[in-house]
């Protein structure tokens, strides 16, 4: 009788492959707050191969370069960084990279990456992180690359749970509660290469958060291209209601919300539910109805704004922040000049603003009337500088006040003695302090206020 070979476990082949106490791992994140998560995901996965964690790319065995696809800087940046590698493969020819994350999902990126990169090894598509074992199992058995064709956008990947997660704050945790996208904002990459929008089930969501409250996290951030349309045995209401009966002392944030989904129950949440921070992102893209209808958004300004004023009468005091393209193909004087309307009436906390990018295989990469590059920089240099007198009014009244801070840890910029952390509304405020307040809440009382940032001292 023909024997049958017993089946390998992948990670069991990885392990065998990888020198304990020798061979690490070096995971490089760009973009947004769900690749972070999704990094998290693959270092936890390496590690559980067996490999260390490498502080520089020189120092790793294993290099995964998890990419950015939303705007072509992000793409250029990435591989620039990823064509530095050829060296340290020269260097080590048991070094083995890997580009993840949305490039991984573009076949024309990953076609480029295999023609031109020959010392990337792998591709790995967002959708798929689950299949790093054996992915790199194949590449260590046969030695040669593997490029998989990205799926298709229709496809609803499964969600693959029980992935070990490595942390990389200890009081700060992502929650991704969904996957992909169903909008089709005509702009934007992420349908394409992050597939079809699936929310995880609840279930498995409060178990993940019980778990990170019970071990002292501070701060949860749920993750979802627009968690506004999470749908499992509840909605997203629902879900943060949920939530807000978990024991701990920890503030709950989410991100993004679309505004076509925003619910009045979901508005209602605001004052009520325990642990919800007083803060909400809710990108508004442009202030013309004609480019939002040609952004296929599907919701206009005025439906926009009574989501804001439905806001503000729950809680004046909220954090508000948007997102705003410039420069949309076809965007005029008249449509620009609406968008700045739309921000002195609203008077964000603060924008996050981007010059338009056109994205190979997206409807408005095809769009006639593209703005000029000058003048979508020349846009862009108006609203920062109304965003930012708006910026710096809206921090001046917490002068003087004390308010509760999350404290990160040392200010990024280095400032010896100063750290750093974040009000309940989000903002951003230095203090001198002890590196020990790292992680905790504090109080700290607001003596500067500029328009990206507060100083203050702490008062206990
Ligand atoms: N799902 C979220 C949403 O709907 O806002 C986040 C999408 S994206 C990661 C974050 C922001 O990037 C978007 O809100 C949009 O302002 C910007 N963006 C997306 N595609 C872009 C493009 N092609 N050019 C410039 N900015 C873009
Ligand atoms: Fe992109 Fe629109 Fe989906 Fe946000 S909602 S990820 S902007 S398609």
């Amino acid at each position: 009788m023909e024997k049958i070979p017993a089946r390998t476990d992948p990670a069991d082949e990885v392990r065998r492959w990888v020198i304990p106490g020798e061979s690490r791992v070096y995971v490089l994140t760009f973009g947004c707050q769900q690749n972070e998560a999704d990094s998290e995901r693959l270092l936890g996965l390496a590690l559980s191969m067996g490999y260390g964690r490498a502080d520089t790319p020189e120092d790793a065995e294993l290099i995964l370069v998890n990419t950015c696809a939303i705007r072509e800087h992000a793409e250029l940046k990435a591989l620039s960084i990823i064509g530095g590698f050829k060296h340290v493969k020269e260097k080590n020819p048991r070094v083995i990279i890997g580009v993840c994350g949305c490039m991984a999902a573009e076949p024309h990126r990953v076609e480029d990456l295999k023609r031109r990169y020959p010392y990337v090894s792998f591709t790995l598509e967002p959708a798929k992180i689950a299949s790093l074992p054996s992915l790199l199992a194949g590449v260590i058995r046969t030695k040669k690359r593997a490029f998989l064709l990205p799926d298709e956008p229709t496809a609803v990947p499964p969600i693959d749970e029980g992935i070990p997660v490595e942390r990389l704050s200890r009081h700060k945790a992502w929650v991704s509660i969904m996957y992909g996208c169903n909008n089709f904002c005509t702009y934007c990459i992420v349908p394409y290469v992050r597939g079809r929008e699936r929310s995880r089930e609840s279930g498995e969501v409060l178990s993940e958060i019980k778990g990170l409250a019970a071990s002292g996290v501070k701060e949860i951030t749920l993750l979802g291209q627009n968690v506004n349309s999470y749908r499992s045995d509840c909605d997203f209401a629902g879900l943060v209601r949920r939530i807000g009966e978990i024991e701990g002392d920890f503030r709950l944030r989410f991100m993004t919300s679309h505004p076509k989904d925003v619910s009045d129950d979901l508005i209602a949440c605001f004052g009520t539910v325990p642990h919800l921070a007083p803060q909400f992102h809710l990108p508004i893209q442009s202030g013309s109805d004609g480019i939002l209808r040609k952004m296929n958004r599907r919701y206009d300004v005025a439906r926009y704004l009574s989501i804001v004023e439905r806001l503000r009468a729950r809680d004046p005091a909220i954090t508000l922040t948007s997102d705003v393209i410039v420069g949309f193909p076809g965007e005029s004087d008249a449509d620009f000049e609406a968008t700045l309307d739309l921000l002195r009436l609203v008077r964000f906390d603060a924008v996050y603003s981007f010059i338009y990018s056109p994205r190979r295989g997206t409807p408005a990469a095809e769009y006639p009337d593209p703005v000029p590059p000058d003048v979508s920089r020349a846009r862009m240099r108006r609203l920062l500088d109304l965003q930012c007198e708006i910026s710096a009014e809206k921090n001046r009244p917490l002068l003087g006040q004390t308010l509760r801070v999350l404290c990160d840890g040392p200010s990024p910029d280095g400032t010896p003695g100063i750290m750093t952390g974040r009000t309940a509304g989000g903002k951003l405020v230095h203090f001198p302090a002890p590196e020990e307040v790292a992680g905790t809440f504090v109080q700290i009382k607001i003596d500067r206020a500029d328009a990206f940032a507060l100083r203050g001292t702490l008062t206990e």
